[in-house]
């Protein structure tokens, strides 16, 4: 801990992180475990409620992979479902077996019938599934490990000043009344969007291109009833995993509706939508907002009538944002601190633990180096393109909720990238997927950007068919999850046949297939 000078808390460290999220704990954690003093910087104190939870394939191997690198054992079992469950029941988290999406037209009654359905399997079993993080254990958790590890960390400080003399960093605020100086020579702010560096050096922003302004509205409940059990859903035949354990999504014209499930009975729910939308419903005013929404959408409305909020309703009136500045001479915004565009398809996690990789690398083997610089810029530009990557995807999706076979077509452009992107990472050849959503990718990402823009501009049925045909033939070379199977009919099951049949589009054999999923314990559901 700094020490105690006078009525001063004072001391020297090689690294300060700003904000003890999930991020700013892990990061602090690996520095230490690279050999730095590192002290960590906390606004609030824990636990505490924060929003942002849903996990994906991507975000849980970058977690394990990220464990496995900097010796962080403790976390590895908290990136699948099974793991996490054995070894931390104490830590509240939920099933995601996939990405379930619904739409509903206004005042539509009924169960929602398969063609307004769309089901994407992201796990073949329970055991290897992605989870949803109860943010007010799991970050209580990793900042005890960082503490562990021997990171410093000061909660409830107030920082009020950034300051660079003589090359370092000087930190200033007060604590519980009493002055602190912490003084750094580099600083990482894992504040979240519009955080503390952003305004400490006034960095400005930049305009997410063709994303519409958007806010959310949203809050944790209980007794809140499975669509499956109300039967809201029609489900011939065998669903690719039970609907209510997935991120479920409720899309609607100008906006859409999550609903995640943790295993201690609380449910999170919320909405984000265009201001448009907002504005209509009057999101500000909270609780009234959130029930005039559901009087528009009958299935939620029936699914949320006996729910009891159990925290205050949250709003965010402007939700999406990037930072003008990602990096300095001595400091860095994590990408979760340098943007946000929408909580749709859960990127943050994943475009935040590539943006730590990243840093990690470079505290690793540039420290001191004249190519400290260089890579720190080189850092930034990855992140701020990751960001507008995901920007024109989500842009896109906001554009067609009222138009859903496009919407449903244009969100496999996301689910082949990711999809890809793993099977390449777990393969060893993190280079055939060096870029989110491979907006990098020499074929693909060119493509994928010419379609989105296109998506900006479907007026009619016949541009909306011929737009999906392309979406089809611009995933084929990258889907390895059988996403272009139209007899699925929107339900894509996780099927090792897919993978075994795309071997040659990762560069791989089907042995080297499947000595992995052997290693990713597939097994059981091959048997
Ligand atoms: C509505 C919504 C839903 C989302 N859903 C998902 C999702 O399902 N999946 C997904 O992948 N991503 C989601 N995200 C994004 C996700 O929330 C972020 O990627 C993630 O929380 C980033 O974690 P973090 O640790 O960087 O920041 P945070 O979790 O925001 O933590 C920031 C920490 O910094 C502290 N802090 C703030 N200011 C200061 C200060 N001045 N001094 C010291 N400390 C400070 C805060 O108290 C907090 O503890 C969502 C975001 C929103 C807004």
């Amino acid at each position: 801990m700094p020490r105690l000078r006078g009525a001063e808390l004072s001391d020297r460290y090689d690294i300060a992180v700003i904000g003890s999220g999930f991020a700013g704990s892990l990061l602090a954690m690996i520095a230490q475990r690279l050999g730095r003093q590192v002290i960590l910087l906390e606004r609030g104190t824990h636990p505490r409620v924060v929003i942002g939870e849903s996990s994906t394939p991507l975000s849980n191997l970058l977690l394990e992979e990220l464990a496995t690198r900097y010796d962080l054992p403790n976390l590895r079992p908290l990136s699948k479902w099974g793991s996490w469950r054995a070894t931390h029941p104490e830590l509240s988290c939920g099933l995601k077996r996939g990405f379930s999406f619904f739409h509903h037209l206004p005042g539509q009654s009924g169960p929602i019938v398969r063609e307004n359905q769309l089901l994407v399997a992201a796990s073949p079993h329970n055991a290897i599934a992605d989870t949803h993080w109860y943010r007010s254990d799991f970050d209580h958790f990793l900042v005890r490990e960082a503490q562990h590890l021997g990171v410093d960390y000061l909660d409830l400080i107030d920082l009020r000043e950034f300051a660079e003399p003589g090359g370092e960093i000087r930190l200033a605020g007060t604590r519980n009344g009493q002055s602190v100086t912490i003084t750094a020579r580099f600083v990482v702010d894992a504040t979240g969007p519009r955080g503390f560096l952003h305004r400490a050096l006034n960095l400005g922003e930049r305009a997410l291109p063709d994303f519409p302004a958007t806010q959310a509205l949203y809050s944790h409940f209980r007794s809140v009833p499975r669509l499956d059990e109300m039967g809201a859903a029609t489900v011939e035949g065998e669903p690719p995993y039970t609907i209510d354990d997935a991120a479920v999504h409720h899309i609607f014209d100008g906006g859409w509706i999550w609903v995640l499930r943790f295993s201690n009975g609380i449910t999170s729910a919320g909405v984000a939508a265009t201001d448009e939308t907002a504005d209509k419903l009057k999101f500000a005013d909270g609780a009234p907002a959130w029930e005039r929404l559901l009087q528009q959408l009958p299935v939620l409305r029936e699914q949320f009538s006996t729910a009891e909020a159990v925290q205050p309703f949250r709003h965010i009136s402007q939700l999406a944002f990037r930072s003008a500045s990602v990096t300095g001479h001595n400091w860095a915004l994590l990408p979760s601190a340098a943007g946000f565009v929408d909580p749709l398809l859960s990127t943050g996690f994943p475009l935040t633990l590539l943006g730590i990789a990243r840093l990690a690398e470079i505290f690793e083997h540039d420290r001191g180096s004249e190519s400290f610089s260089t890579q720190l810029s080189d850092y930034a530009a990855k992140t701020d393109a990751e960001l507008l990557a995901t920007s024109r995807l989500i842009g896109a999706l906001y554009a067609n909720m009222a138009k859903f076979p496009v919407f449903a077509a244009l969100s496999l452009l996301y689910f082949a990238a990711a999809s890809y992107a793993e099977t390449a990472r777990r393969l060893g050849k993190p280079h055939l997927a060096s870029s989110f959503l491979l907006h990098d990718h020499p074929q693909f990402g060119p493509a994928c950007a010419r379609l989105l823009q296109h998506a900006q501009t479907i007026r009619s049925n016949r541009e909306a068919e011929a737009l999906i045909e392309d979406v089809f033939c611009a995933i084929e070379p990258i889907d390895v999850a059988g996403l272009g199977n139209r007899a699925r009919h929107n339900w894509y099951p996780v099927d090792v046949e897919d993978l075994l049949r795309a071997a040659y589009k990762v560069d791989a054999s089907r042995e080297e297939i499947v000595q992995m999923l052997d290693r990713c314990g597939f097994r059981p559901a091959i048997l």
